[in-house]
């Protein structure tokens, strides 16, 4: 049983840390205020090779796993959870390419996107097709080596910084068996049809997109046709969210004890206080059973790869447990921050309000946490019976 990162895995957690520290979190609050991109902070990611933390080098990434992705991510969402989310989809579309694209698709986008040069991000959830992906509207039909694809993608983060976006569309009967096809679309053969202006994650676009006729060759196909929602589902490059999630509970809990130890009320600091002094235990408690949660989940993933594991060593299994977990302490957390800060907790003048509002999209967005238990609940009555 190993409960620590190796030496490698400390050592890109500190490089992530660092940059942080340095070049994002003085940049947070402006960012999140004015709804601005962190694009600077994502190119220095790229030049650095950190977006192509899961490529191999040969495509001038680092050949890390999950785990490194998990650490990474954590860091990333401590100093600003948008930046967090874009660079986790980013990754995620460049490993699903990375692990059923062509060789000549890999060729020509990998070493773009492992400098983050080329943008990706991810189009599945339709208007009808959110929890449940298996009803995608969107088609696609196949004309000698072409694929014709219709349709629309209601969440698209990052698609107006995006140069590519991998899209997943229909391509057996609208049965629901989840008869999916994945093609790495050009983003501006996407229509914007509207931004959305969500609550939190302000520092990157969500957009509703739509795609008419698009024609694309059979080359940019990634994996099987009809098996894309399986391939997707081997990838597991999910756990960026749970890492989000441990990254905003941790950034609450520093905010809250730090404020605690210097805020006085009543003759003396609030940290002094019996309630106080338990809420930063809880959310202490709360964090480090995120992050092992989640570590763990990553560690199974990569051990794992394409083995589907047993029991309690399912890594998909163990990604809902980090999933559900995780996000609902980033959410704890934020919230008690909130409280222990006062009323300036509840002003723009503190980072605690971007943490509930970014950390209220994480019990959603990746399915939503009711979908993993009940998921999880499968598993508990198949053992038990
Ligand atoms: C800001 C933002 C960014 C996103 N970015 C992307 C992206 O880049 N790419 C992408 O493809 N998608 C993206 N999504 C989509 C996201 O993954 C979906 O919102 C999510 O999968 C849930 O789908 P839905 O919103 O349609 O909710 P629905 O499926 O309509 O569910 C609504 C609610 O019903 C409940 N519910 C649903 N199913 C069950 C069940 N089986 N049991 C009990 N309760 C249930 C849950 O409480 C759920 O929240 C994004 C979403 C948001 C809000």
């Amino acid at each position: 049983m190993r409960f620590e990162p190796t030496d490698e895995q400390r050592a890109v957690r500190e490089e992530a840390r660092g940059l942080v520290r340095e070049e994002l979190e003085p940049e947070a609050a402006r960012l999140d205020g004015e709804g601005a991109y962190p694009g600077e902070f994502l190119a220095e990611l790229g030049d650095r090779g950190l977006a192509g933390l899961l490529l191999p080098e040969e495509y001038g990434g680092r050949g890390g796993g999950l785990v490194e992705l998990a650490l990474v991510t954590e860091e990333l969402s401590a100093g600003l959870m948008s930046a967090a989310a874009a660079f986790g989809l980013h990754v995620g579309v460049a490993a699903v390419v990375e692990r059923f694209g062509k060789d000549d698709l890999k060729r020509d986008v990998l070493p773009g996107m492992a400098r983050m040069g080329t943008v990706g991000a991810l189009g599945l959830s339709e208007d009808e097709a959110g929890s449940d992906k298996s009803t995608l509207a969107t088609t696609a039909r196949r004309e000698g080596d072409e694929w014709v694809l219709d349709g629309h993608k209601r969440w698209v983060t990052n698609f107006e910084e995006a140069d590519v976006v991998l899209t997943y569309a229909r391509t057996g009967p609208a049965d629901g068996s989840g008869n999916a096809t994945a093609f790495l679309l050009p983003a501006g053969d996407l229509e914007l049809d509207r931004r959305w202006d969500t609550l939190g994650a302000r520092s990157v676009s969500t957009c509703r997109v739509t795609l008419e006729g698009v024609r694309v060759p059979d080359d940019r196909r990634v994996g099987s046709v009809d098996g894309a929602l399986a391939e997707r589902g081997r990838v597991r490059t999910g756990v960026n969210v749970p890492a989000r999630a441990v990254g905003l509970a941790r950034a609450a809990l520093e905010d809250a004890a730090a404020y605690a130890e210097e805020r006085e009320q009543f003759g003396r600091a609030i940290g002094e206080f019996q309630g106080i002094r338990w809420r930063v235990a809880d959310m202490t408690e709360r964090v480090e059973a995120a992050r092992l949660l989640t570590l763990r989940a990553a560690d199974l993933a990569d051990r794992a790869r394409d083995d589907a594991g047993r029991g309690d060593a399912d890594p998909g299994r163990a990604l809902r447990l980090a999933k559900v977990n995780a996000t609902e302490a980033a959410v704890e957390n934020a919230n008690e921050a909130l409280q222990t800060l006062g009323g300036v907790g509840y002003t723009r003048d503190r980072a605690v309000e971007r943490y509930l509002r970014d950390a209220r999209l994480l019990t959603i967005a990746g399915g939503p946490n009711e979908v993993h238990r009940d998921a999880v609940a499968d598993a508990a009555f198949e053992r038990g019976r």
